[in-house]
């Protein structure tokens, strides 16, 4: 009877846990298990943000400083949302990357900007990382985690009066299934996510997205057949899965910028080029 009684406290409460877990994306309408409250997730990715800053070289170009914050304050204006705590830094480093942190923070790295070639390549970047962060992607990977903590901690419970060598078995097998099943095919979701609300969000903010589709083709070619495969890539499989959805987004995403165009006449300008500063030779050796 004991039992049973602590078993249905325990079930109302995981129900009860269930329902405050439920966010929905914005864009997508996705349903999303979040289990990390915002102000907890902002002040993560501020602490994070801060280690970055703290172990990086910042980038000293005033006019490159400029561009990034420029197409990062647009796109996350035209998001529409508000509670982030936006900042927008650019890292001399030849890495071919850029990263977001839950909360707003986002870093681009000066090795992606041969690729991005202009503005609006950035801005394909940048709509990417924006997206990652108003779909509160972080949160989810880390409520997945936490969540997937507390199922072994309960199946290890539930096993205790089982052999060990049962025990071991099933809790293995678990944590294998935890990792192929839940985690990378998530990721990989959360990708075409980023991807798709990104093409959305520099539309809306007057870049043009066919520079989408160009930018991925370039990092595609970069990696085809050579030793070093850029490290966005690593991350961001640059396959023509990629390629082909953004392919199909790209007709719905250009009527939004050309109403961004219509809205906004500051907007009606041809994308600024990347120029980068030469070298000293053995400066940022890779
Ligand atoms: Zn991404």
């Amino acid at each position: 009877m004991k039992l049973r009684i602590r078993g249905l406290t325990f079930f109302s409460l995981i129900l009860l846990f269930l329902l405050e877990a439920c966010a929905t994306v914005p864009y997508t309408e996705r349903s999303q298990f979040i289990m990390i409250s915002k102000s907890e997730e902002v002040a993560l990715g501020e602490r994070a943000f801060e280690e970055v800053k703290e172990s990086s070289t910042l980038s000293g170009d005033d006019k490159l400083n400029a561009m990034i914050k420029r197409v990062g304050r647009r796109i996350a204006a035209a998001s529409g949302l508000e509670g982030y705590e936006w900042e927008f830094i650019l890292i001399d480093d030849n890495q071919v990357n850029a990263f977001a942190l839950p909360g707003g923070k986002v870093a681009f790295y000066t090795g992606i900007l041969p690729f991005c070639v202009n503005e609006a390549g950035i801005a394909v970047v940048m709509g990417h990382e924006v997206a990652h962060v108003i779909a509160r992607h972080g949160a989810e990977r880390m409520s997945q985690g936490r969540a997937l903590a507390i199922g072994k901690a309960i199946l290890s419970v539930a096993l205790s009066t089982s052999a060990p060598v049962t025990k071991e078995v099933v809790t293995g097998a678990y944590g294998i299934g935890a990792k192929v099943g839940v985690i990378l095919p998530f990721s990989r979701s959360h990708e075409s996510e980023a991807d798709e609300i990104g093409l959305r969000l520099m539309a809306r903010a007057g870049y043009d997205p066919e520079a989408g589709v160009a930018f991925w083709k370039r990092m595609a070619k970069e990696s085809e057949g050579k030793k070093r495969v850029p490290e966005l890539l690593s991350t961001h499989p640059g396959d023509n899965d990629r390629i082909e959805l953004l392919n199909r987004l790209t007709a719905s995403a250009t009527i939004e910028y050309r109403r961004a165009l219509t809205e906004h006449p500051e907007y009606n300008r041809r994308p600024e080029k990347i120029v980068l500063p030469l070298k000293r030779p053995g400066k940022n050796k890779r």
